[in-house]
């Protein structure tokens, strides 16, 4: 007889010959979860979350569950018409997934064959591109972000040009995570012509509700997906409606591409309840949205030029998300802040990984109450 512990080593090798194989030393997503699991709900509710840029703050929902015993609709009517009322894009142009993370993978799943296509990444930037492309067999060309005179974290637009013809799908990340700022119009403009007869370009607006363009903006996205046959839009729920544990998002994009992505997606995406708590966020309590979004706008100017102040941070980056990205002098003074922080149960993100990003951390924009915790903790420092 084998002892379970035999059991489980050979059950390991079999499963790593069996696995395809660039998939047995990948590393997985390390969520903000993950990373501080506590395996126990008392003690991640005793912790400050301030890594994930969650908004602060629940919604009340109530629940029907007539029809739970049916599957959904493949896309839930009532949800696109409010999300079509939302954006001001027709329900043709929507389609609603599980998180924008599962709009990036239908994307890549797609439009780019396993162990010969590529996508484009100009980091830093969000890892879930990258994650996926990997899961999926495409190959990742970068081509980071550069600082120009007037403003830094912008498109190397002529490092793109080099890549026509090399990659299917060009991720832009608009604000960007973990940089914080908005890119120009005219350079996604640019990316998109660059690329308008051989790469899709997806422009992902996770924190669009937090640019102060507001409804400006929204008019220039729908004339790029009008006028333009290459771009997509991603959206979500999770970061200025409050709603990261429903995993909903939207992919917004011309009739062809949603065509094409409703063959890979799954049968019934949207769970019902979803769909429900989804819809009424969208109608109902758009006003409250729009007061969480300018209480988050308001306490990341104050938390900017609070870190502009301390004597360990030598950089603070220009955010248009709830969230802000700085630099400390060094390794040493990086560690303090981040590890005094976990001490005291506040948890943000290091963010010196990335490339460019050496010694910068990420606070997301909590409540006033966690905010203000945090920079009373780091003044006894
Ligand atoms: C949070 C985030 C997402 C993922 O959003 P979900 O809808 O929760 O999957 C996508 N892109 C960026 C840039 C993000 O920051």
């Amino acid at each position: 007889m084998t002892s379970p512990v035999d059991d489980t080593l050979a059950t390991t090798a079999l499963i790593t010959k069996l696995a395809r194989e660039e998939l047995v030393d990948m590393v997985p997503y390390q969520s903000a979860r993950r990373l501080f699991a506590s395996g126990n709900n008392e003690q991640a509710n005793s912790k400050t979350w301030l890594n994930a840029n969650e908004a602060p703050g629940q919604g009340q929902y109530q629940l029907h569950s007539e029809n739970i015993n049916r599957y959904p609709d493949f896309q839930p009517q009532a949800l696109l018409n409010a999300y079509s009322n939302y954006c001001k894009l027709p329900i043709e142009n929507i389609l609603a997934t599980r998180g924008a993370d599962e709009g990036i993978e239908l994307i890549i799943r797609s439009f780019c064959r396993a162990y010969q296509d590529n996508i484009l990444i100009c980091p830093p930037t969000y890892g879930m591109y990258a994650i996926s492309a990997e899961n999926h067999g495409a190959g990742i060309i970068s081509v980071p972000l550069v600082n120009t005179r007037e403003a830094k974290c912008q498109l190397d637009l002529e490092g793109l040009k080099q890549q026509v013809g090399k990659v299917k799908v060009v991720f832009l990340c608009s604000p960007g995570n973990p940089t914080g700022n908005t890119l120009p119009v005219a350079q996604i403009q640019s990316a998109i012509d660059i690329f308008k007869d051989s790469a899709i370009v997806v422009v992902d607006e996770a924190y669009y509700e937090y640019t102060n363009e507001e409804l400006g903006a929204e008019q220039v996205n729908n004339k790029l997906i009008s006028q333009c046959d290459n771009v997509i839009i991603l959206r979500t729920l999770s970061k200025a409606f409050a709603l990261a544990g429903l995993r909903c998002g939207f992919t917004l994009s011309n009739t062809d591409v949603i065509t094409l992505l409703s063959k890979v997606i799954a049968p019934y995406p949207i769970a019902a309840p979803v769909a429900e708590i989804a819809s009424k966020a969208l109608t109902n309590d758009l006003s409250i949205m729009q007061a969480r979004v300018n209480a988050a706008n308001h306490l990341r100017e104050q938390l900017s030029e609070w870190l502009k102040q301390q004597k360990w941070c030598s950089d603070v980056f220009e955010s248009d998300a709830n969230f802000v990205l700085f630099r400390c002098n060094n390794t040493d003074d990086k560690n303090n802040v981040f590890n005094f922080l976990v001490e005291h149960n506040i948890l943000i993100r290091d963010q010196s990984k990335q490339q460019q990003l050496e010694n910068c951390l990420r606070i997301s924009i909590g409540s006033e109450e966690e905010v203000t915790r945090l920079k009373q903790l780091l003044e006894t420092l």
